[in-house]
């Protein structure tokens, strides 16, 4: 059933056989809300028609591998986590166990201090104190910090009434040193963000939930191990070194899963991709309030009046779409910070590959005053990243508190960036291969306030029927995460269509 309104209210009802539903944005997050609701239609046996508009030719948005000269380059992406399974769970259905392959973890990450390169204590990468033997023998913190960090077991549980910056999470619980040394690069560095603003509850939940279960994260870590311990029978086929990994990628790179739910989707429903298609405009098909239908202006498409639409593109864009009808969406949308970065990746032959050390990569704590956020050594940290023998290199530069190295011209960046290899991992050489990519505008950060700004966007989308958000700006950044959202969005918008429908 259509509800027909106006400003002062519903003037009509239609109840259309077919409903049209046109999800905007081929990232992941419009793949798979696409891919999901394809399935529940089927299942369901709704009538519903479905569009999903993408600029580009390919499908994926910032998950995009290359090929160049033997190496395999990610644009974005490398890989996920299995921390939560959404990721696992989907290439299982989409039939890519056999293209899994697990992270070299046991390489383990280096952090950079005080001049030199400090191995990580396993445990610490995931805020577990892990191994007491291991925190007590590392070189990273002093002994000050050693047993500050190893009493978070002890730690008073605390129900914040808010949210709690990381910054404030990390310190209460662990102490200064793991904040500084180790939470800083980390946890703060998967958002390109600031620890003093992120909040925990939206980037890291389940280190809000140990403390809340387990009345410690650590304890919580070894109890939550033992207990829940990977029940290898949800992934079929998927071998057991990729389930017991925390983070996996693909054998051809992370554009083997965009591809395949692009791939899925065609299969079951020829009609519904439109690549290619960036959307133009979007405007309400009757009265600008609570609009129950939006007529799409798409490239190399004719204009289609949908009954629900979806915006799955980055959050600038989608509020650049509704700032005229919906102006109180868009400003909720641009309230939600989102940071920069700038990504080099640096290949070398077999001779600079041997002095290269062997690990995952070089974390740079923002104390430390280097320009980098991160140097990873792809080629060790998955497999199938560059020739034999040779090595690849990704340095991160930017973030929240570095946005100025975006402005670096080309040239300058890989210079910087090549310094910044060399210092951190101790070798010299000039690269066979260069590649720069620029990320403006594309890391969103949950901030301690993000809570609010959710809800806020979620207030005025109520004003405007059958007009939804998905994507990274508001319910989870990690990959797993997205898709996770996604099937959401595709649940959210069928229950919508059952009840429009009759
Ligand atoms: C540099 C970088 C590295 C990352 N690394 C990791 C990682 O290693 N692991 C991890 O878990 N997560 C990582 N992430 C996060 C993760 O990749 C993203 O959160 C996720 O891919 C976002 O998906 P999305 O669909 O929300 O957005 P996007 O991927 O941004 O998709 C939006 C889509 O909308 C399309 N679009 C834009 N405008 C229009 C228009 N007018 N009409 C039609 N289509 C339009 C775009 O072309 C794009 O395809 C990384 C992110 C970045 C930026």
């Amino acid at each position: 059933m259509v509800e027909l309104r106006q400003a002062g209210g519903i003037v009509g009802v239609s109840t259309p056989d077919l409903l049209r539903v046109a999800i905007i944005g081929g990232g992941l997050a419009g793949l798979t809300t696409a891919y999901e609701l394809i399935r529940l239609t089927r299942i369901d046996a709704l009538p519903l028609e479905i569009r999903l508009y993408e600029a580009d030719e390919v499908a994926g948005g910032t998950i995009r591998t290359k090929r160049r000269d033997g190496f395999l380059l990610e644009r974005g992406a490398d890989s996920f986590s299995t921390e939560n399974p959404a990721g696992l769970l989907l290439a299982v259905e989409l039939g890519l166990q056999a293209q899994l392959i697990p992270a070299h973890v046991e390489r383990g990450v280096l952090i950079w201090w005080d001049d030199r390169c400090h191995p990580l204590p396993p445990g610490l990468s995931r805020l577990a104190d892990g191994r007491l033997g291991d925190l007590l023998r590392s070189s990273l913190m002093t002994r000050v910090g050693k047993v500050r960090a190893s009493l978070e077991r002890l730690e008073p549980r605390r129900q914040p009434r808010s949210d709690e910056s990381i910054s404030a999470f990390v310190t209460r619980r662990f102490g200064r040193q793991v904040l500084e040394r180790v939470a800083d690069p980390l946890l703060a560095g998967f958002y390109r963000g600031d620890p003093e603003r992120l909040g925990i509850r939206y980037t890291f939940p389940e280190l809000l939930e140990l403390e809340q279960t387990y009345g410690s994260v650590a304890k919580g870590h070894r109890r939550g191990l033992r207990a829940n311990g990977v029940d290898q029978g949800e992934f079929p086929g998927v071998p057991m070194k990729v389930t017991r990994s925390p983070i996996v990628s693909f054998r051809g790179g992370m554009q083997t899963f965009s591809d395949a739910v692009t791939e899925a989707i065609r299969r079951n429903d020829t009609g519904a991709l439109h690549l290619g298609c960036r959307v133009r405009s979007l405007r309400p098909a009757g009265d600008p309030v609570g609009a129950a239908a939006y007529t799409v202006k798409a490239d190399h498409s004719e204009d289609w009046t949908a009954d629900i639409c979806v915006l799955a593109v980055p959050q600038r864009t989608a509020a650049a779409l509704v700032k005229d009808f919906a102006p109180e969406v868009a400003k909720g949308l641009l309230s939600i910070p989102h940071a920069s970065s700038l990504s080099v990746h640096l290949g070398y032959d077999q001779r600079a590959a041997r002095n290269i050390p062997d690990t995952m990569g070089c974390l740079v704590p923002h104390s430390q005053g280097r320009p980098s956020l991160a140097c990873w050594v792809s080629h060790r940290k998955l497999d199938f990243r560059a020739p034999p023998r040779a090595a690849l290199l990704n340095v991160e530069l930017g973030g929240e508190r570095k946005s100025h190295f975006l402005d670096l011209r080309d040239r300058s960046a890989v210079r910087v960036a090549r310094k910044e290899a060399e210092i951190l991992l101790g070798f010299k050489a000039d690269p066979i291969l260069t590649m720069v990519r620029r990320w403006p505008g594309s890391h969103p950060q949950y901030n301690v306030d993000h809570a609010d700004r959710v809800e806020e966007v979620e207030r005025q989308l109520d004003f405007h029927s059958g007009l939804l958000v998905a994507g990274s700006a508001l319910y989870g950044v990690a990959i797993p995460d997205v898709i996770d959202n996604g099937r959401a969005t595709a649940r959210i918008v069928s229950n919508l269509a059952q009840t429009r429908l009759v």
